[in-house]
């Protein structure tokens, strides 16, 4: 009996113990997989903190795309140097803490001081092979100028772009050869005026220029010369005139200028300066020097003539008239 019940007992405490260590051990797996899920939770929480992270970078970097994108359809759509610099300069004083920006001609003599100046950013605008100026930023932090250098060399293109536009407009206006209007931009210019002088109640004056006996020298010394003597009297008819008047090159050898704003006797004063100009000038022309004289037809708005056709009409009548009274006059 007493071996029984010590053998019951003994049945019961290696059962327990059984229970003991079957028990602990799922504690300890149980706490290993708490701390499992713990550790994956944690790195899933570290992870969409660097997600996240990334994420507020590629904004950022894509709002900095976006608005040097911006900044640079902005500047690429103004046909003026200056406003496009004004545009490009506010702009980047939006995304930047600079003190001072201007544009700097290539050659200046201040570049050469600038350069050895650490506070200046120094950004050489250029254009293909041609260097078309600096762009001076100053007091820009060192981590900005990454910045300005893209939106320099946008700045540069628009201005190569614009200079480009300029040039394609002047050769459309200019006459190549005498470097006064082209006859048709002359007309245009002409008619605009006309208007405004009716409108104002204004008067106008038209002056046709020809030169006397051209076909003589271009005989005498040939084209060539007669080409350089074309381009002298546009030069000196450019130089007595003020900066409102209009000279246009009409034919050949015949220049026409329109003076707003000016009466007879006034026009007649602005020809004499012309025609006695050109008689005193000793013109140069490749190794030979000639003196060249020239007839001038003169009308007035609206005293002789209101409408466009006839005032030209009119002044052509009257150069035929100074021609046929002996050249070298005003008529
Ligand atoms: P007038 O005093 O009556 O005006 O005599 P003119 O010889 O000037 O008149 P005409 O109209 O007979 O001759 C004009 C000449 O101008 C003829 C033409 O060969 C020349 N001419 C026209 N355009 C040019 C040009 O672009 N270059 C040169 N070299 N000559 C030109
Ligand atoms: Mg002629
Ligand atoms: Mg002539």
């Amino acid at each position: 009996m007493i071996a029984m019940s010590l053998a019951i007992l003994l049945f019961l405490a290696l059962f327990l113990y059984i229970v003991d260590i079957v028990t602990r051990h799922l504690d300890d797996k149980e706490r290993a997989d708490v701390e499992e899920v713990k550790n994956i939770y944690q790195n899933l929480q570290e992870k969409e903190a660097g997600i996240h992270a990334e994420k507020k970078k590629i904004q950022k970097q894509t709002e900095e795309i976006f608005a040097l994108y911006d900044i640079t359809r902005q500047i690429t759509q103004n046909f003026d140097a200056a406003e496009t610099f004004e545009i490009f300069k506010n702009r980047l004083k939006e995304r930047t803490n600079f003190v001072d920006c201007r544009l700097i001609e290539a050659q200046s003599e201040e570049i050469r001081q600038l350069k050895i100046l650490p506070q200046y950013f120094l950004f050489p605008l250029q254009s293909k092979n041609q260097l078309l100026g600096f762009l001076t930023v100053e007091g820009l932090e060192e981590s900005e100028r990454d910045k300005v250098a893209i939106l320099g060399h946008q700045l540069a293109l628009a201005l190569r772009r614009i200079k480009l536009y300029e040039e394609v407009e002047r050769l459309a206006l200019t006459d190549s050869l005498t470097e006064v209007h082209t006859r048709r931009y002359f007309m245009e210019r002409f008619e605009e005026e006309l208007k405004r002088a009716h409108n104002r109640k204004t008067p106008l004056s038209l002056l046709m220029i020809d030169v006397d006996y051209f076909k003589r020298f271009n005989d005498q010394y040939g084209h060539m010369v007669g080409d350089q003597i074309l381009h002298k009297i546009g030069m000196i008819i450019k130089e007595n005139i003020r900066g409102i008047d209009i000279v246009g090159r009409y034919g050949g050898e015949e220049f026409v200028v329109v003076l707003p704003d000016t009466d007879r006797k006034g026009a007649g004063f602005v020809a004499e300066r012309i025609r006695s100009a050109t008689e005193a000038t000793q013109i140069q022309a490749y190794d030979t020097v000639v003196s060249v004289t020239i007839s001038i037809g003169l009308t007035v708005f609206p005293d002789d003539a209101e409408s466009l056709s006839q005032l030209i009409e009119k002044a052509d009548q009257s150069l035929y008239q100074a021609k046929s009274t002996g050249r070298n006059r005003i008529d």
